[in-house]
């Protein structure tokens, strides 16, 4: 973990894991996979990812690409915003309608027995409840975290390095944001 207070609400942050299984760690600056290890050992998927495990469904293979697609559609592009559409057509979800303070809401269930679908009911009641915006890839480490801003306009995973792994990305792109205006001028 590299800065405190990114851990997204409830289930949520079994997803932030997930996505985080790909990571440029601070110490090597290295794209690092941990997703085929993980993948092959069940307790520390429990341990290090999710409570639900693995099925017979769930391939390597189907895992990256649906990480790529969590990853593309939390880097906040308007382009990537329908990525995650084909993956809801190919894992239907069950509606459940439940009692709130307020009336009645749905909430979605996995109709299937893997951790796809596990994964899916969770980003679709994210959405739902406009949690799923908050949880961003930082625009220069990729590191996901949640946004807890009142604001919800955080960038970067960090502004302070706050911790010894800890990276200062927003205050990093500020730097270079003014080098190069520096640059400029003196063009
Ligand atoms: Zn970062």
């Amino acid at each position: 973990m590299q800065i405190h207070n990114q851990a997204a609400p409830g289930k949520l942050e079994e997803v932030r894991r997930f996505i985080n299984t790909w990571s440029i760690p601070n110490q090597t600056r290295i794209e690092t996979d941990l997703l085929p290890p993980l993948v092959s050992d069940p307790i520390a998927w429990e341990r290090e990812v999710s409570v639900c495990p693995l099925q017979s469904g769930d391939s390597l293979e189907t895992l990256l690409a649906l990480r790529t697609d969590l990853r593309r559609t939390c880097a906040g592009h308007s382009e990537d915003r329908d990525a995650l559409n084909p993956w809801f057509e190919q894992t239907p979800l069950i509606a459940l309608v439940r009692s709130t303070d307020g009336g009645t809401a749905t909430q979605l269930k996995p109709s299937q027995n893997t951790y796809v679908a596990y994964i899916l009911a969770i980003v679709a009641n994210a959405i739902n409840c406009a949690q799923w915006s908050r949880l961003k890839t930082c625009g220069d480490c990729q590191w996901a975290f949640y946004d807890h801003t009142r604001s919800a306009s955080k960038r970067w995973c960090g502004m302070s390095k706050g911790g010894p792994q800890g990276r200062a990305c927003g205050t990093i792109a500020k730097v270079r944001a003014f080098r190069e205006r520096e640059v400029r001028k003196v063009r």
